[in-house]
């Protein structure tokens, strides 16, 4: 049985990142791969090493803030998962808080988790509009597209890119890259959400989750005609 954990439900759910849930969790489904669902919200515990697949969500400056003290009663559980390889993936406001803070644009620092290697200012202008990149993992480039609406421009440590920017802004508008990645912690400024249109991700999170529980198993294939006319449609639409 996979666990996915959904924390902050309520608080962090932007442009319906909620579907990103909904996408592990059906095709799993679909494979007959028993899953369930956990949804944490601020004052409630778990041990993060029961958690097989974990997803924050995107929230506005005012949601970070509300959950930032309650995520820190967290750090030691999440950082010890992380270090022994859960699969998280992390959008946006949620993203910036597994950073080492976000400034916002009037200058107060939300204190971040420190788990990640990156750092998050406002900028200027807010990074708005629909955005294509190039992902590769572990030997597999798949381009997937979404939509980003974010003040804040995040900058990388140590943590390698998730992708490069083809077509839209990423992290920061300057540098090229989008989100971070680190051990089997996928961050993205892609909303969408991303993993519906984007389902090679979406099986490869899957697969990671599967292989961390000792389970090697080849996907059944699925009919994903739909997915695939619907990132086509945006990369063509983008990158023409
Ligand atoms: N509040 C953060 C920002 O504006 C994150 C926004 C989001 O999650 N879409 O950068």
């Amino acid at each position: 049985m996979l666990s996915v954990c959904h924390l902050y439900p309520d608080l962090l759910n932007l442009y319906g990142d909620r579907g990103n849930v909904i996408a592990f969790l059906q095709r799993c489904r679909w494979r007959d791969i028993p899953v369930q669902l956990i949804e944490l919200n601020a004052g409630e515990s778990i041990d993060f090493n029961r958690v097989d697949f974990l997803f924050l969500g995107g929230g506005s400056d005012r949601e970070q803030n509300l959950m930032a003290a309650d995520l820190e009663k967290h750090k030691e559980s999440l950082r010890e998962a992380i270090e022994d390889g859960l699969v998280v993936l992390s959008i946006c406001g949620g993203y910036q808080l597994l950073g080492q803070y976000y400034r916002t644009p009037r200058g107060e620092e939300i204190p971040g988790l420190g788990i990640l290697d990156h750092y998050t200012v406002a900028g200027e202008k807010r990074l708005i509009g629909n955005v294509a990149i190039e992902m590769n993992l572990d030997g597999q480039s798949i381009k997937a597209t979404g939509f980003e609406n974010h003040g804040g421009q995040t900058y990388l440590g140590s943590v390698e890119p998730l992708g490069k920017v083809l077509a839209g802004y990423g992290n920061n508008g300057k540098d090229g890259t989008e989100g971070a990645r680190y051990k089997n912690v996928f961050c993205s400024y892609l909303h969408g959400p991303l993993l519906p249109k984007n389902h090679q991700f979406t099986d490869y999170l899957i697969k990671l989750a599967l292989q961390r529980r000792g389970i090697d198993k080849q996907l059944t294939p699925l009919d994903d005609s739909f997915e695939k006319s619907a990132n086509n449609t945006m990369l063509n639409r983008l990158l023409k």
